[in-house]
């Protein structure tokens, strides 16, 4: 398994493509000494395939110039660009950089973990392999997350940062992602003003727009945090995500107050007497409190069918995160209703949950959920492509015209092949192929 300090093999590619263009990369500028040029002009990148949420286009020709896709077609369409440099991918299936809409980059230092039989012990768990939560061991797990990430073709993170909050982010933007980061909250009962004082003065410190990583907030989950801080948190118009429906034990908690998390309240000291027990379902209870503010909802995987309509009629964004779910045998009722949602037009991005979950130790990437999807429940690459770029951005705030090919800014194009050697997306979700950057992330603040 790789280390934080070992060399990633997106360096090298990212440094070759970023010589070649004068691409400003902070990241690279400062940590490598490679210092941003004047841009030698387009690239055009001869491909298989050319697939986005909008389409495939196949055979490909691209042409890429400082950050900017300046042309799409197919080769006969494009023809050559005079005076620019030729990349060769006809082997290979080019892709937007994808969105991990929803991640725990500062839980990447232990590397993954074998689950426990219940979800409580594993928090005790990960509480404790966590442990060292200084400012620098926090900067130090996200710096990691953002190379799995990168090596896993990854251009935008909705990541969240729990205490204390402030590295995590830094690090984001010291980094060639874009997204957001959601620094996360708790506050029940009497707790609630002071964690609602709490969030407004983050906000006020971070800074919350003109960033390549912007600021949102993650009030934890209805469990752990009351109505106050949920209303406070989306009244910010921030992006805002919480986790919701991720096990049975939230969904009793809620109901009547009783069960594990009850106990788990208690021993963490977090009781209080001002708490009170909605004694209604996770889902219903935070879409009440959301009114018509957009959020992200992460997992859902407990959801009843009348959900379907209310979850259909508000403005939140759904965030599966597959291989979380199974690891933790969730649901336990049956089969997550993610194509359900769809079918109801709800949209449902992708994220990976932590590094603690996944079967990947080498990246952290959503393209990993778009092959259990495709190989496990036999949905269509068109779809995945969908929910790992447009819906992923649309669940972090960020514009989706940043993970398409359509002209103008994008956060990344990536090439990909196939085990098979036959250059489709089918293909390349049936292999285990690695990502190299064509153009590789290159955020500006
Ligand atoms: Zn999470």
């Amino acid at each position: 398994m790789p280390d934080a300090t070992s060399p990633s093999p997106i360096d090298g590619i990212a440094r070759r493509v970023a010589s070649v263009w004068g691409i400003r990369s902070r990241r690279m500028s400062e940590d490598r000494g490679i210092t941003g040029g004047q841009n030698s002009g387009p690239v055009l990148v001869h491909a298989a395939a050319a697939v986005d949420a909008r389409g495939v286009i196949a055979p490909a020709a691209m042409v890429l110039d400082g950050g900017e896709i300046l042309d799409l077609g197919s080769p006969q369409q494009i023809g050559p660009v005079a005076g620019g440099m030729v990349l060769d991918a006809r082997e290979e299936v080019l892709l937007p950089g994808l969105v991990n809409a929803h991640c725990h980059l500062d839980l990447s230092g232990p590397g993954p973990v074998p689950p426990e039989s219940s979800f409580s012990e594993w928090l005790d768990r990960v509480l404790a392999l966590r442990g060292d939560s200084t400012p620098a061991a926090m900067a130090k797990a996200v710096e990691k997350g953002i190379e799995l990430s990168l090596a896993g073709g990854t251009a935008f993170v909705g990541d969240i940062a729990g205490f204390p909050r402030r590295p995590q982010l830094d690090a984001l933007r010291a980094s060639n992602l874009g997204g957001t980061c959601f620094p996360e909250f708790f506050g029940l009962g009497d707790r609630q003003p002071a964690t609602c004082s709490e969030m407004a003065a983050f906000l006020r410190d971070a800074g919350v727009k003109d960033q390549a990583v912007r600021c949102g907030l993650s009030p934890h989950a209805p469990y752990s945090c009351g109505p106050e801080v949920i209303r406070h948190a989306v009244a910010h118009e921030v992006p805002v995500a919480i986790h919701v429906a991720e096990s049975l034990d939230e969904a009793q908690f809620l109901a009547d107050g009783t069960g594990a998390f009850r106990e788990k309240t208690e021993r963490l000291g977090a009781w209080n007497d001002g708490v009170v027990i909605p004694g209604s379902h996770p889902v219903e209870y935070v879409l009440e409190l959301l009114g018509s503010h957009p959020a992200a909802l992460v997992h859902l995987n407990y959801i009843e069918p009348h959900h379907l309509p209310l979850l259909a009629d508000s403005s939140a964004t759904v965030v599966y995160c597959p291989r979380a779910s199974a690891y933790f045998g969730h649901p336990s009722t049956g089969v997550h209703q993610y194509r359900e949602m769809i079918e109801h037009g709800i949209p449902v991005a992708l994220g990976t949950d932590s590094l603690l979950c996944l079967d990947t130790p080498d990246r952290i990437s959503v393209l990993d959920e778009m092959r259990l999807l495709f190989q496990r429940d036999a949905v269509s690459s068109e779809q995945l492509i969908k929910m790992a770029t447009h819906w992923g951005a649309q669940a972090i705030g960020e514009d989706p015209s940043l993970v398409d090919f359509s002209t103008g800014s994008i956060g990344g194009v990536m090439a990909l092949k196939s085990d098979s050697g036959t250059p489709t997306l089918d293909e390349v979700l049936q292999s285990e192929s690695i990502p190299r950057w064509i153009m590789p992330p290159q955020m500006f603040s």
